[in-house]
């Protein structure tokens, strides 16, 4: 079942009313641009369904500039390995998919990388792997993050993509010294959830794992996957008031795409119609998002880079505020693909950071170069002293 599909059945109406009706636009962004968290479901969606994009991103940018001025922040990500003990049925590297070479960086290798991005001024590194729970991979991080903390201190922050594990293994890294937690719940709606993982993988556990990183005080991060097929304009609508109900300061989401040794992905044809879609469904969503959470983190992720060769800005632009730029050495990039067409595979990391350089300035954008790039909503509310 395409996404079209299921939107275009669902949402005839809302989509031919609200593109006919110009002040009533106007109206909806004036309004979600004075307060955040003031739209109704309704009202998101309707938001979602402008046909008018130019007038949303445009508006969604403007309140970025507004409350976190024209600069985006850094974060390098580090692909620390590839082996999975999860078996999602979108991801390329699921524990299923016998045509992956996994492989472990080293210790010496992760801290050397993360270094680099200290060194680059990135102010903040994204450790990021498949997913393992042993006692032996909780030490070998905790060993990791110290080692990082050491030189990097409270003034680089060391952010943590690494799925659900224990409370426990929450609190002994967040001691060690990471700062931040991204975990995407992938969608909100359970239902379409469970159609998503095999029987085993619980939402109802990623759910409370984001609660613990909350309470534990890591500045938290979570996110979905746009465009998902059998996902509804209402699902979307109902993530970004998730958003708001997790009281998130993160958020890091991109347009879902095939990976042909995926059974979701298997059959989708990747079209140049089916990637003009899911970029522009992606960019309506970091809009709307922005426009209903105001002070939160937003990422321009790669996902939109795979799409359109300036997805990435076209993201900014549309309200981010934050990149990504990958920090794994070139070696390893090819067998961290989590879908197809993943960009930056041949490049190495320096080429990265000045190609990204570029493309902000190109925009009228700086990078916010060697600061942490905290989230105004997390600093906002004082959960943690700031540093
Ligand atoms: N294992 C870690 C992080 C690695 S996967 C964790 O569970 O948090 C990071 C993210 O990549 C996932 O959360 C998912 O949202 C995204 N992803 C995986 N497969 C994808 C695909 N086919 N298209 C788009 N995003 C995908």
């Amino acid at each position: 079942m395409s996404l079209e599909k299921t939107i275009s059945h669902e949402q005839p109406f809302l989509m031919n009313s609200v593109s006919r009706n110009t002040s009533a636009e106007e109206t909806l962004l004036a309004k979600s641009m004075e307060s955040p968290g003031c739209l109704t479901h309704e009202e998101l969606c309707a938001l979602l369904a402008f046909e008018n994009t130019d007038a949303l991103f445009e508006a969604a940018y403007r309140l970025k500039c507004r409350l976190l001025g024209r600069k985006v922040a850094l974060r390098g990500i580090v692909e620390m390995g590839n082996v999975c003990a999860k078996d999602c049925y979108y991801c390329g590297i699921r524990r299923g998919n016998p045509n992956v070479k996994r492989y472990q960086l080293s210790e010496d290798d992760v801290v050397r990388m993360a270094r680099w991005c200290y060194d680059m001024e990135y102010g903040s590194v994204v450790l990021q792997s498949g997913e393992l729970e042993s006692e032996a991979h909780t030490e070998f991080i905790e060993r990791i993050i110290r080692r990082i903390h050491d030189f990097g201190g409270d003034s680089f922050s060391i952010t943590l993509s690494l799925g659900e594990q224990s409370e426990e293994v929450y609190r002994r890294w967040l001691e060690a010294g990471a700062h931040r937690y991204l975990l995407r719940i992938e969608t909100s709606n359970p239902a379409l959830y469970a159609k998503l993982h095999p029987a085993d993988h619980s939402h109802s556990r990623r759910m409370e794992c984001l609660r613990v990183l909350k309470r534990l005080g890591y500045q938290t991060g979570s996110g979905v996957m746009i465009g998902l097929p059998g996902q509804t304009l209402d699902d979307l609508a109902d993530d970004i008031a998730f958003f708001r109900d997790m009281d998130l300061d993160m958020i890091g989401m991109g347009p879902y795409l095939p990976h042909r040794d995926t059974p979701l992905g298997r059959d989708i044809e990747l079209t140049l119609e089916y990637a003009a879609k899911q970029l522009k469904l992606g960019l309506k969503m970091i809009a709307v998002t922005r426009l209903y959470l105001h002070d939160v983190n937003i990422a321009a992720t790669t996902a939109l880079q795979a799409l359109d060769e300036r997805g990435r800005e076209q993201g900014l632009l549309a309200g981010a505020n934050v990149m990504m730029p990958n920090a794994t050495d070139t070696e390893y990039r090819r067998n961290y693909q989590l879908y197809e067409n993943k960009p930056c595979l041949d490049e190495n990391s320096r080429k990265c950071r000045n190609c990204l350089n570029w493309r902000v300035i190109a925009i009228g954008e700086r990078i916010a170069w060697g600061v942490r790039g905290d989230s105004p909503h997390f600093t906002n509310n004082h959960r943690r002293p700031i540093i």
